[in-house]
């Protein structure tokens, strides 16, 4: 096979553990009529794991030198686009109907955040994503109230998912080695999601966290504050409480009140 330099720029860190692979490849339980989207196959490391599962696979490729490693695995049941996949069209790509859908992936850092608003605005439900992504991420992913990591991307994704992370992985365990270490993260969908306007909810969220240092009073001067104050002191939280400190569902609980 011909030798392939790793591009720095499209974030290409390859693994090369076996027992790491086979762990994220192990993440999801899958049947016949599930898919699995991979971001990033590269050489196909992971890909000879998830293509061995029951269900389809599709992956996406930005990086057409990969072809030859990646050409042994298509069949009927794996795809394999080369493009963009911040500029992929899932649901035009996905040609049928499938139980569940799960994103596993050893995606490229550089673009962690991009991709997942891509997924979460593709329309696409999906059922969980099991990702490698760079640790300080994972940590920020995971966070819980009143740690520094927890912001709106943290109560964002809670909103959807519930959130894990599975094991940290060594620079030692890819090729070339990053200079930072790594996490598997899982993103579950919960099984119930709260009914809420998505669009302002998620926009009073931003509001809430817009500067990290002032209170919430202070970043949420356009709301109705007395209601706010209730669900605060019901709540047992001070008045001087910052967005940082609030878990979801008291997000979720000021916002019902404001409405
Ligand atoms: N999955 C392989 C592995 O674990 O060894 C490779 C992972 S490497 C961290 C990330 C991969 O994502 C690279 O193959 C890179 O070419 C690809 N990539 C980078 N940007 C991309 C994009 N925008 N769309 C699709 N693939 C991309």
């Amino acid at each position: 096979m011909e030798k392939v330099q790793a591009k720095k720029s499209l974030g290409q860190n390859f693994l090369k553990d076996e027992n790491i692979l086979l762990n994220i490849a192990r993440a999801v339980d899958v049947t016949k009529d599930d898919l699995i989207i991979e971001i990033g196959p590269g050489k196909g490391a992971l890909t000879k794991y998830l293509s061995k599962k029951e269900c389809d696979l599709l992956c996406y490729e930005i990086d057409k030198r990969m072809e030859s490693f990646l050409e042994p695995f298509v069949s009927e049941k794996v795809k394999i686009i080369y493009g963009d996949f911040l500029e992929a069209n899932l649901k035009k790509d996905i040609i049928r109907p499938y139980q569940n859908i799960y994103v596993v992936a050893n995606i490229p850092y550089y673009i962690t955040t991009p991709i997942i608003e891509h997924l979460m605005s593709s329309g696409l439900v999906i059922s969980a994503m099991v990702l490698l992504v760079q640790k300080e991420v994972a940590l920020r992913f995971s966070a819980k109230p009143k740690s520094k990591d927890y912001g709106y991307f943290t109560v964002y994704l809670q909103h959807y998912f519930d959130i894990k992370r599975l094991f940290d992985v060594s620079p030692k365990c890819f090729s070339p080695e990053p200079k930072v270490i790594s996490s598997v993260i899982c993103l579950k969908r919960k099984d119930k999601i709260v009914p809420i306007n998505e669009k302002n909810f998620f926009a009073f969220l931003k509001k809430a966290f817009q500067q990290k240092r002032k209170t919430l009073h202070n970043n949420l001067k356009d709301y109705a504050w007395e209601k706010i104050r209730l669900v605060l002191e019901k709540n047992d939280f001070s008045l001087n409480v910052r967005a940082e400190e609030i878990p979801y569902e008291v997000f979720v609980q000021i916002y019902e009140a404001l409405n």
